[in-house]
């Protein structure tokens, strides 16, 4: 246990005398564990698991008393407790045997030993554990070889496979997403066994699901556990609309790239420069709509006009049924996902300030991640053409930030309020008010007048006889 925190060590004896003193065996187990042979236990660590050999609930009690941590929750009916602890969430379980009904993850605990406790959980590499009791303490229980599976970089169950699917299908989206973070291979067997249990996950909740998901999402290379969710059949059981952005048509020669892939390349382009979770969902769903937009004409092969505006749409319907939030978050997404062609268009030499303008007040603080996820979004494999693309984005940039320091556009409100234009024409509130405040708008996004308060003035006094 060299290189072991020393903070967490002397815990660790705490726990290990507490247990003793009740007559009880205490392991730590899990991450900690895991992560401890694989040289990745930081020492800004939050959650440790234990599981012991009689209650956890009492044995979580006795050491919130030792500790003098009054923070204490108890989940009676899970067998479980948690004890806060200098910024540490103690996480104490008995060991336990289950068998699982069928349609339904809530387990029938009984109590059991080590060994029990061992075979229900998900992973070999998750199941290694120390002993934590005076007499053996640090000593390594391996009994899956988890050490080995570390070694060699391999995602396993512990017991067969099928059986451990079964318990509890949520452990297929943790195997996969084990395999993304750690870099790791799914093993033949149980790649098999995720295959064929795959349609199983239905009895998950969306809570449970997306928890996983998002981890692969903020994984630093989130394709490679996307094409394992294809591959195993789980993606399609969440997340149809992905799975249908997979494969190419050609129609007089003429193919168009692969959506599925190519927004894999898109997401890892993004995670590269990014760890925020929205602009990493922003990529996932940006040609979402892509498959209802296809056409092909003989003249400009094939389009998706309107993806943008109907990814969009898309975007609420998508979160809600995902489980992700309904609130700002979503908007960003959908968001970027409307404005993602923008930039694009905007890449010709002969731009006009008016069309920057325009998109700096739509995009406002969204401006710079839009930017990001439209590098992103060039996948060409031509290096040429990749120099060309981003030089173009260059110049937009360019060109952004001169006509923000001329205008101050960003955060854009417009100068006159709905009452000032009231007064002025003499008119009660009505639909002239927003038309008129369009104009005002419209004539300082166009550069017809400076954005400026007196000139707006100027400019409403100007059109008012056209509404009187
Ligand atoms: P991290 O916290 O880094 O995501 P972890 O391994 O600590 O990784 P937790 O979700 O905290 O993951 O779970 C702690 C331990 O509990 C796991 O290592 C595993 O042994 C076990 N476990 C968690 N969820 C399940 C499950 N659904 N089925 C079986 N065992 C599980
Ligand atoms: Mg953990």
């Amino acid at each position: 246990m060299t290189g072991i925190p020393d903070k967490h060590l002397t815990l660790f004896r705490t726990i290990g005398e507490v247990a003793e003193s009740i007559n009880q065996q205490v392991f730590v187990v899990g991450g900690y564990v895991r992560d401890y042979y694989l040289n990745k236990l930081s020492s800004d660590i939050t959650d440790i698991d234990f599981v012991s050999v009689g209650s956890g609930i009492t044995l979580a009690q006795k050491v919130a008393t030792k500790l003098k941590a009054n923070r204490i929750s108890v989940f009676k009916k899970f067998g479980t407790a948690q004890v806060k602890f200098n910024g540490l969430d103690l996480e104490f379980v008995g060991a336990r045997k289950e068998s699982y009904r069928k349609d339904s993850r809530k387990p029938a605990v009984e109590n059991g030993t080590l060994e029990d406790d061992q075979l229900r959980r998900d992973l070999t590499i998750n199941a290694l554990s120390w002993c934590l009791n005076p007499g053996s303490f640090g000593v390594l229980h391996d009994p899956f070889g988890g050490i080995s599976d570390l070694k060699s970089r391999i995602i396993r169950t512990p017991i067969d496979p099928g059986q451990t699917f079964d318990d509890d299908p949520l452990r297929m989206m943790r195997a996969i997403r084990f395999a993304t973070q750690l870099d790791f291979n799914v093993e033949d067997k149980t790649m098999a066994a995720i295959k064929k249990m795959a349609h199983r996950l239905t009895i998950i909740s969306k809570e449970r699901i997306i928890d996983e998901l998002n981890k692969i999402v903020l994984a630093s290379r989130p394709s490679s556990g996307f094409s394992l969710l294809l591959e195993s059949g789980l993606l399609g059981e969440f997340f149809p609309e992905m799975v249908n952005l997979l494969g190419v048509d050609e129609k007089k020669g003429q193919r168009h790239k692969d959506n599925f892939w190519h927004t894999l390349e898109v997401l890892d382009n993004i995670a590269e420069t990014s760890d925020d979770l929205w602009l990493r969902w922003a990529a996932i769903m940006h040609d979402i709509a892509k498959p209802p937009t296809k056409r092909f004409s003989p003249d400009t092969g094939w389009t998706f006009h309107g993806h943008d505006a109907l990814g969009a749409k898309w975007v609420p319907r998508i979160f809600r049924r995902l489980g992700l939030p309904m609130d700002e978050r979503m908007k960003y997404v959908q968001k970027l996902v409307r404005l993602h062609l923008r930039p694009i268009a905007l890449a010709s030499e002969e731009v006009t300030d008016s069309a920057i303008r325009r998109l700096i007040y739509e995009a406002g603080d969204e401006l710079e991640d839009l930017m990001a996820l439209c590098r992103a979004d060039i996948t060409t494999k031509n290096e040429w053409k990749q120099t060309k693309f981003q030089k173009n984005f260059d110049r937009v940039e360019k060109n952004i930030k001169e006509v923000e320091e001329k205008d101050r556009i960003r955060n854009w409100k417009n100068p006159i309020s709905g009452e000032q234009i009231m007064e002025v024409l003499n008119v009660k509130p009505g639909p002239v008010v927003g038309q008129v405040k369009e104009r005002i708008k419209n004539a300082i996004l166009d550069g017809i007048i400076p954005n400026d308060d007196d000139e707006a003035y100027r400019y409403l006094l100007k059109i008012k006889e056209e509404y009187t």
